[in-house]
């Protein structure tokens, strides 16, 4: 599904369709579902004239970093490193059209995937450590960044999904200037961890079209053993009400494509079951009933999980059933494997 590094995407979009022409911009043949009703909220932002003054303001948190709850306050912008390990430059990974994303992302075309390196959580059971931990990828200028945002649009991706993008706020928030000068329009997805600063996100409000937050953990104590962050259970509840105030509950346009909304991932974890069930309770509870919301049995040890035994196993397809049953049961209207 890779289609290869960034550069490549960059060589292939003035390949096909020169960059920053006309031409490049009225074709919508290739698929994109976005209808003359839909405006993608940064694009609004754009049209006011508001993005730039955003996108200075998030710029200028990488002199003393706080754009998470880390607070580092490493002084990014002369390249010194904290807790991500991210210098403060841009680093993507890879590029391509998700097809095993959500439905309501996936579409017809696939949902326009940009992997970060690094990561602000850096979970012991990450299965894509290679990425987060190890920082694989190439550092591209926010310029290449928009190139990737408009070659993956033209294909015919219903969406920017920005994956693990936290830590790279500010070189995403210059390329999406960039990009929307250029006239990008699909909806942008912020894919993270729900490890996220609340001031970075008000500076968001009104810039990305959908929330896909994960919520790993209510119970401090797996959170400290398996993120170092005994913080995240607090910090994840009011990220959750944050994002779904900006957005509201996911709204899904013609042809069955989100548009906007939040849509909540949780990965069961064995022997977790209680806590499981405490992350519902929150969802529906302090959020919305018909939060949009991924019960995944997808987990697997991988990483330094092994040091764990409580989570060296997989879990059992009756935790699953039981998590699914569970949200059934307490009325949570949109949770499922999805
Ligand atoms: S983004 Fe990285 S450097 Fe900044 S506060 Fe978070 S962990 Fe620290």
């Amino acid at each position: 599904m890779v289609e290869g590094n960034p550069i490549d995407v960059k060589e292939r979009a003035n390949r096909n369709a020169p960059f920053f022409r006309p031409a490049f911009f009225a074709d919508r043949s290739c698929g994109s579902m976005v209808n003359v009703k839909f405006v993608a909220a940064y694009r609004s932002a754009f049209e006011r004239g508001v993005l730039r003054e955003r996108v200075e303001a998030i710029e200028a948190m990488l002199a003393s970093c706080e754009l998470c709850p880390r607070a580092c306050r490493a002084d990014r912008a002369r390249g010194e490193t904290g807790f991500c390990e991210a210098d403060g430059g841009l680093s993507v990974s890879s590029t391509f059209a998700h097809f095993g994303e959500e439905a309501p992302l996936v579409g017809r075309n696939g949902s326009g995937t940009i992997f970060f390196s690094r990561c602000n959580l850096c979970c012991v059971f990450c299965q894509n450590h290679d990425i987060s931990d190890l920082g694989e990828g190439t550092h591209v200028a926010p310029e290449d960044l928009a190139v990737m945002m408009l070659a993956l649009e033209r294909r015919g991706c219903h969406n920017i999904n920005l994956v693990t993008p936290t830590h790279q706020v500010p070189g995403i928030a210059r390329a999406l200037l960039f990009a929307a000068a250029e006239g990008l329009s699909v909806p942008l997805v912020f894919n993270c961890g729900g490890y996220e600063s609340l001031s970075v996100l008000r500076l968001l409000d009104g810039l990305v079209d959908i929330y896909m937050p994960d919520v790993k953990f209510m119970d401090p104590e797996p959170a400290r053993l398996y993120l170092d962050a005994p913080d995240y259970p607090g910090v994840v509840r009011e990220v959750v009400k944050e994002m779904h105030r900006q957005v509201g509950d996911l709204a899904i346009g013609p042809e069955g494509v989100a548009r906007r909304g939040m849509l909540v991932r949780h990965l069961v974890m064995p022997g977790l079951e209680e806590d499981t069930r405490r992350i519902l309770d929150f969802v529906k509870d302090g959020v919305s009933a018909d939060t949009f919301v991924n019960i995944m049995s997808q987990y697997r040890p991988c990483h330094r999980a092994f040091e764990h035994p409580a989570i060296a196993r997989r879990p059992t397809r009756e935790e699953h059933l039981s998590a699914l049953a569970y949200a059934s049961v307490i009325g949570l209207r949109r949770a499922g494997p999805h």
